[in-house]
């Protein structure tokens, strides 16, 4: 006879809070940016601008938006570093691999 195990008694039901919702918070002790309207905590007063353009565009004033594309350019100029930087450590993997080639074969 053959036995038809399944997976139901591993059952991999997950209780508990979400670690990507819970992950937010500040440590004790640091200075934290909190969110006006929703009361989220933020580490760094860029991250609140933000959320606050993102999540609450609707609620902010001339200075807030001012201050949310601000940070929101910093950003984009951060991942743009950070292309770079991953381009050139691709460039220099290759010739590194060409260079051991031309040694070695
Ligand atoms: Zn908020």
């Amino acid at each position: 006879m053959r036995t038809n195990t399944t997976a139901t008694d591993a059952n991999p039901t997950q209780t508990g809070p979400n670690p990507a919702q819970t992950g937010a918070t500040v440590p004790d002790g640091e200075q934290a940016y909190e969110c006006p309207d929703c009361g989220r905590p933020f580490a760094r007063e860029k991250h609140l601008a933000l959320h606050r353009g993102l999540d609450h565009a609707g609620s902010l004033d001339e200075a807030e938006r001012e201050a949310f594309y601000e940070a929101y350019d910093e950003e984009e100029a951060e991942i743009r570093r950070f292309r770079i930087v991953a381009l050139g450590a691709l460039v220099l993997v290759y010739f590194g691999f060409l260079f051991a080639y031309a040694v070695f074969a």
